[in-house]
């Protein structure tokens, strides 16, 4: 009765219950879920989970947000490369909207000057 536990190991809870299926995806998320984690600050492999989606550092303390089962996904899924994509051309945009609105204003201010220096000659001559 050594290997006991060895293919069902943290499901083996439910005995036979609820499905070979069911106990196998569970088996293979909480496997992920216990397993420590590296940190992304100080690089420790001593991250654990706090809750649903939150990942705390027994190191530095470090708490951050991430996945549910698992602190951060291999690939980035969709919607992180459409954050990244829209922070990257939104911090263009704010980079370049107000040197356009300065470039605006002061030709604005020069067509006028001109328009001044256009009625001084005109009162001149
Ligand atoms: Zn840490």
């Amino acid at each position: 009765m050594v290997r006991k536990f060895v293919k069902t190991g943290s499901t083996a809870r439910f005995g036979a219950r609820y499905g070979v299926s069911i106990r196998k995806q569970m088996k293979a998320i909480e496997d992920k879920r216990k397993v420590k984690h590296q940190c992304p600050k100080c690089q420790h492999m001593s991250v654990k989970r706090r809750d649903t989606g939150i990942w705390v550092c027994r190191h530095c303390n470090y708490t951050f947000a991430g996945g549910a089962y698992v602190p951060k996904y291999a690939e980035p899924t969709k919607i992180e490369a459409k954050m990244k994509e829209e922070a990257v051309s939104g911090d263009k945009d704010k980079g370049t909207a107000p040197k356009a609105k300065k470039v605006e204003k002061v030709e604005e201010e020069l067509d006028a000057e001109e328009e001044r220096a256009d009625k001084v000659e005109e009162e001149l001559s």
